[in-house]
């Protein structure tokens, strides 16, 4: 598949439930090194996250492959955290990776940290010292970048390339010790100033760094840098096939010239197009930032494109799954449109969710001919996609509320639902007429005065008149109060870089992403417990929020259901 048919809109996209991995390059060439008996025939893949941030959904695509080819060939997948930056990581980072990952349905073989590996790529360094491959350069960082020329220019050698071996041996077990200020030196790798590709112009392997790492504390002073350690990281753990994005292919070069000079194990890098979605941004350190300036409440936030955000939100990992293994895996970098995403997450809602009833907007109904104790245990169906999910009794009383949405008093063309003198549905209940509008004195309409006849109750022998529509309804007495979460896209513009000059993405954030509601769902929610979803009939999927307590719910919608009225406005505009 390529880019551009992964961009599919979600009725063309092809509903791959069974596999999450199907046709792509990445496992063409695994095939085919498996056919060349490469290796021994093994497959060993690892996904590597740098600890600085919550997982999102690009991440998931890359789990999806890293774990998904390697059951499929029974290979191995480890996850490896990509721990060399002390600055930015932390454990409750690793926590919800480890988390995340899981959550998504996926068990790692080995669980390594690239920090577990840091005497054994000093040991290399040192080696290659000896081998005349690595120099201490005392260039400052902006020296540093102004020897490495440009993409039409070569580089200049730094005065220090030519050290000898045991002053470089001598300095950088000095850096290791901790005799240098941080920035002051850094060890490099000699290659070649003039090389047309700036990766392999004397690349920084080590940088010196005071700072507490998350896992080996003050042990180390001196940090490698990413280049010098995923290869080497990849090789240790006899990684296979080390796939990463798009943005890695021009790193390549120097992954395997590292593993060349060190003579180990040759793990291969594979690259694969990012994820991007629209009205959304996929970078930890967008996200970061979206979460330290309080412009959401916390990585989970269910509006954040977190995969802990989207389990809070109500996505199930399957839906999440099934997303991925819809993407195309090329070498063009596209943007995948959100409905995608959703297309797939009501497609397993749809199967899986309960029905409920749930008024999100109330309007009171009082049924004046109804009888006042009377009430009445009507049978709904749980689940029409699941004959399993039985049936349940939901209480009909005299007093009732249906959504506002349901009613208006100067109907436009085309509104089958209810208005004065019309007559609707009420869902396994009776066809009511509304008689009466009463309003307060600003002119509010308060509560509708309707009768019922009794004639019509779903299911029942007498019940052969038709009406053009059926709306939902819960009894008054009988309702629990809940707070409703109604969210919208984070971002207002499909693509929220898309900024004035001066400003950053966060001035395309959402002003109107969450609305909170009050609202009157059935008495069977009462013990519903966080994280179960349902679809309020007609309203769409909702889940319950962790912010729940007995006798305060708190549901967020997860994602509407297509709104057919809604269409129907908007054509008529
Ligand atoms: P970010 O910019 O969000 O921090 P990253 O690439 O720095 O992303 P890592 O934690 O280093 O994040 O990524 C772990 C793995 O996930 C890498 O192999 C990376 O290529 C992959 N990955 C990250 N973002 C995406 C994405 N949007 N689509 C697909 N794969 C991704
Ligand atoms: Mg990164």
């Amino acid at each position: 598949m390529n880019a551009a048919e992964s961009n599919a809109t979600p009725t063309e996209v092809e509903a791959s439930t069974e596999s999450v991995t199907k046709s792509n390059f990445i496992r063409d060439i695994i095939i085919a090194d498996l056919q060349a008996g490469k290796h021994g025939g093994r497959v060993q893949t690892r996904f590597p996250p740098e600890p600085n941030g919550y997982l999102h959904i690009g991440h998931a695509k890359a789990i999806c492959l890293d774990f998904g080819l390697a059951a499929e060939f029974g290979g191995k997948t480890n996850l490896r955290f990509d721990d060399t930056n002390p600055s930015k990581e932390e454990t409750e980072y690793v926590d919800a990776i480890k988390e995340d990952v899981q959550w998504l349905g996926f068990q790692w073989d080995g669980l390594y940290y690239a920090s577990d590996y840091f005497q054994q790529l000093y040991d290399w360094a040192v080696q290659m010292i000896k081998d005349g491959k690595a120099y201490v350069c005392d260039l400052t960082a902006e020296e540093t970048r102004e020897y490495r020329g440009t993409l039409t220019e070569p580089g200049k050698d730094s005065p220090y390339r030519n050290r000898s071996v045991e002053e470089n041996l001598a300095l950088f077990e000095g850096m290791k010790n901790g005799e240098f200020p941080d920035g002051s030196r850094t060890l490099r790798a000699k290659i070649d100033m003039a090389s047309p590709n700036l990766n392999f112009r004397d690349p920084v392997m080590y940088r010196i760094l005071h700072m507490h790492h998350h896992r080996t504390g003050d042990a180390w002073c001196i940090y490698p840098m990413y280049d010098y350690a995923h290869g080497q990281s990849d090789s240790i753990e006899q990684v296979t096939h080390s796939i990463c994005t798009l943005e890695f292919e021009d790193h390549r070069p120097l992954y395997n010239w590292y593993i060349e000079q060190l003579g180990i194990f040759p793990s291969q890098q594979f690259e694969f197009d990012r994820l991007n979605l629209t009205y959304t941004v996929m970078s930890k350190r967008k996200l970061r930032q979206l979460v330290q300036d309080d412009l959401v409440n916390g990585w989970d936030d269910p509006r954040m494109p977190t995969l802990s955000g989207m389990r809070r939100r109500g996505y199930t990992p399957e839906a999440i799954r099934n997303f991925c293994a819809s993407l195309g895996v090329s070498k063009t970098n596209g943007t995948t449109q959100l409905q995608q995403l959703e297309y797939y997450l009501r497609e397993d809602l749809n199967k899986h969710a309960l029905r409920v009833a749930a008024v999100l907007k109330p309007l009171k109904v009082v049924l004046t001919n109804y009888p006042d104790d009377l009430v009445e245990e009507m049978d709904a169906v749980n689940n029409p996609e699941d004959s399993s999910a039985g049936t349940r009794k939901v209480p009909f009383s005299k007093v009732l509320y249906i959504e506002q949405d349901d009613f208006r008093e100067v109907p436009p063309p085309k509104f089958y639902r209810l208005s004065p003198g019309k007559e609707v549905r009420l869902r396994y209940g009776y066809i009511i007429k509304c008689e009466e509008v009463i309003k307060d004195a600003d002119g509010n309409i308060v509560e509708l005065h309707c009768t019922y006849d009794p004639e019509t109750r779903s299911g029942s022998a007498t019940s052969t008149r038709k009406v053009k529509a059926t709306i939902h309804w819960v009894s008054a007495t009988h309702a629990i109060d809940a707070e409703v979460r109604m969210y919208d896209t984070l971002f207002t513009k499909e693509n929220p870089e898309d900024v004035e000059e001066g400003q950053d993405f966060t001035s395309n954030l959402n002003p109107n992403s969450l609305e909170v509601l009050t609202s009157k769902v059935e008495p069977s929610l009462k013990d519903a417990t966080p994280g179960t979803r349902y679809q309020f009939e007609r309203m769409g999927y909702f889940c319950v929020d962790p912010d729940s307590a007995p006798g305060k719910l708190v549901f967020n919608r997860t994602i509407g259901l297509k709104d057919t009225w809604a269409k129907i406005e908007q054509r008529g505009k």
